[in-house]
């Protein structure tokens, strides 16, 4: 039987919902028998999660998933199998943080101009990590009446060209991709269709990724059609990439992403997990 893989999900220590040790416990009655644990810009969830996949008999890949400018535009770079104590990426996840709590006060006083009160000490009660991201202040503006969605939110209030929108100043590739292997881990795109790069430039990111030391694609995602599966597999084979598999979960209010509920991955894929030894990665730290 094969192993059954989620490398990329988030708990209440970033921007999902869940607490780490109810992702794992959902994981496994799931049938998810590898998990990563991918928040953005944080650690601070994976020993809440080590010790519930320790009692719930599933393995637990200790990562992050870092936020990356590149080229003026916003990349996450995954990182599996790091080394939660390892200073450098500590510190490198410190900074990223810094500038997360220095944009939520400007967001805020953006969307006040904008006539929303409240909004920054809202998204603040929303998050319950050590980070505060736009999806805290979605949920706030949601739950005030000032968009039916959190989709709806991005649309109308986060993005560019709209009231609540500030540019990202995130770590820079060759940064991200060196705190992950200083950490002992392996760097994987995620989500590369989401970017809506052009073909050229998608080859210039993951050409200067593997350059950096960037070893996988995230060829299966939540949030990749069948199509965009397919064309990201014929990537990673052609560029001698490993693929990896993630839901991208971020809790149950978003019924159409499940964990563990995302196609194999394609034949002729190398997964990134091929090398690990009994379905971990090889620099595990536990
Ligand atoms: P941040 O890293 O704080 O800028 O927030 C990015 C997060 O917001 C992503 O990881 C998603 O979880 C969420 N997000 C981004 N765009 C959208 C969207 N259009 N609809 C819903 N959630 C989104
Ligand atoms: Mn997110
Ligand atoms: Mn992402
Ligand atoms: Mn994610």
């Amino acid at each position: 039987m094969p192993v059954e893989y989620d490398l990329h999900s988030h708990s209440l220590a970033s921007d999902g919902t869940l607490s780490p040790a109810a992702l794992v416990a959902r994981a496994a009655a799931a049938g998810v028998e590898v998990l990563a644990l991918t928040d953005h810009d944080t650690t601070a969830g994976v020993a809440e999660a080590r010790a519930a996949a320790m009692e719930q008999g599933i393995e637990l890949v200790a990562g992050v998933e870092i936020s990356v400018t590149w080229r003026r535009q916003t990349v996450h770079i995954v990182g599996l199998g790091v080394d939660p104590d390892d200073a450098r990426l500590q510190s490198g996840l410190a900074g990223l943080c810094e500038f997360r709590a220095w944009r939520a006060e400007e967001i805020g006083r953006r969307l006040e101009k904008a006539g929303i009160a409240d909004a920054w000490a809202g998204a603040r009660r929303h998050a319950r990590g050590v980070l505060i991201s736009r999806t805290h202040f979605a949920h706030f503006l949601v739950e005030a009446g000032h968009a039916k969605s959190v989709r709806d939110v991005f649309k109308r209030y986060l993005v560019a060209n709209r009231p609540g929108h500030v540019s990202g100043q995130w770590a820079a590739l060759e940064d991200a991709v060196a705190w992950i292997r200083g950490a002992g881990g392996q760097a994987v795109v995620a989500h590369p269709a989401r970017y809506r790069l052009s073909g050229t430039r998608l080859r210039q990111l993951l050409g200067e990724f593997r350059e950096c030391g960037g070893v996988a694609l995230e060829v299966v995602s939540g949030s990749h059609s069948t199509e965009e599966m397919h064309r990201m597999a014929g990537l990673a084979r052609s560029l001698g990439l490993l693929a990896s598999r993630g839901s991208d979960y971020h809790g149950p209010e978003n019924p159409w992403i499940e964990l563990g509920r995302v196609p194999a991955l394609p034949t002729g894929c190398v997964p990134v997990w091929s090398d690990w030894p009994q379905g971990l990665p090889l620099v595990v730290n536990q």
